[in-house]
């Protein structure tokens, strides 16, 4: 079995592919080679000749699949289900969520296998500005000696820090434990990292965070669906005409909604809209088009998503959003890619995905 895949969501294109080479190139200097990449792909027919042409001369093997989202739930602008992709089509132990913009230690891969499976680990969040010495866009080559080390400490973790952001690494079987990450609640906000991070601390999970492992280039977010920066090949289901007047009723006269307003201005002036409460959790769901809206009691998302110590899995089939992602992973198992593909596609609406347990 492969120890570890790279868990790769790609939404940005760089008409050069230039970031692509640079992830790569990372994955290529990796000083163990025990590894695959899932590669998923916003602009997969766009890409699939660079992707081709740059990854021949790697060892690693590399899937590179379409991203393809819900067909029966509406999205705004965000969909945080992408991120389970790589993980639920893996076939190995543990997975990395490797986003783009961001370059790795050569000694990542063997630092993640020097460790026990079960161990959560956090490469902080290490954001650095881009300058033209730093990043050789033709080559992909980072220059190590223009990269600043950073204080913060390698240290064991007890509990699991909320700031731990999503660039982790835990065992498939952890992953699923806490059911991945959140495919309900998130659709103009972001804050699934808070959410996993909360839920994998209610689990109990321990471990440690390594300082100078990953690194981040600070970057603008694209302004298409999915923080795309050109539409992406698969897009959302649009929210019906309701949801739409509203989104842009509020743009309009009030701003920028906090996450608590965004929720209770649904609940209250949607016209048609059904109002789903599962313990402490409550959401507007409109009826025509299943956009889903958290409705919180609280602007301290912390004390939300640590409320309940029992919150450790995220929400299965509220209105049909989320999936029980261990059933799936348990069908997937063994099968060929195209074959995870099918049923992948087919897992968004098969009952069999949206039961509890
Ligand atoms: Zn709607």
């Amino acid at each position: 079995m492969i120890p570890l895949t790279y868990a790769v969501t790609l939404a940005d294109w760089t008409p050069q592919q230039d970031m692509l080479r640079m992830m790569l190139r990372c994955l290529g200097d990796q000083t163990c080679q025990d590894f695959d990449v899932i590669l998923a792909d916003h602009h997969y027919d766009a890409r699939k000749s660079s992707v081709d042409e740059l990854s021949k001369n790697y060892k690693f093997k590399i899937h590179h699949i379409p991203i393809i989202p819900a067909p029966h739930v509406a999205k705004h602008y965000i969909d945080c289900s992408v991120f389970n992709v790589g993980w639920i089509l893996s076939d190995a132990e543990r997975c990395i969520r490797y986003s783009e913009w961001r370059f790795l230690d050569p000694k990542l891969t063997e630092t993640i296998l020097d460790e026990p499976k079960e161990l959560f680990l956090d490469f902080y969040f290490h954001n650095i500005q881009e300058t033209p010495k730093l990043w050789n866009r033709e080559t992909g080559l980072i220059k190590w000696e223009e990269v600043p080390l950073f204080n913060d400490p390698d240290t064991d973790i007890e509990q699991i820090p909320l700031n731990c952001y999503a660039n982790n690494t835990t065992s498939r079987e952890q992953w699923a434990k806490v059911n991945g990450f959140n495919e309900v609640d998130f659709n103009f906000f972001h804050w699934e990292d808070i959410d996993y991070n909360a839920r994998c601390r209610n689990s109990g999970f321990r471990g440690k965070r390594l300082s100078n492992m990953m690194f981040r280039i600070d970057h603008p977010y694209g302004l298409e669906p999915n923080r795309a920066n050109r539409p992406c090949e698969k897009p959302f289901k649009q929210p019906c005409d309701s949801c739409e007047d509203l989104i842009h009723y509020v743009r309009y006269h009030i701003g920028t909604p906090t996450h608590k307003e965004w929720g209770s201005i649904f609940a209250a002036r949607h016209s048609q809209v059904s109002i789903v409460e599962r313990g402490f959790k409550k959401w507007a769901i409109c009826n025509k088009c299943n956009f889903i809206i958290p409705i919180l009691d609280t602007e301290d998302i912390a004390e939300y998503v640590l409320r309940d110590g029992n919150y450790t899995k995220s929400p299965i089939n509220v209105n049909g959003s989320g999936r029980n992602l261990q059933i799936l992973i348990d069908d997937l198992k063994g099968k060929s890619m195209a074959t995870k593909l099918q049923i992948y596609e087919d897992s968004w609406t098969n009952e069999r995905y949206l039961t509890l347990s």
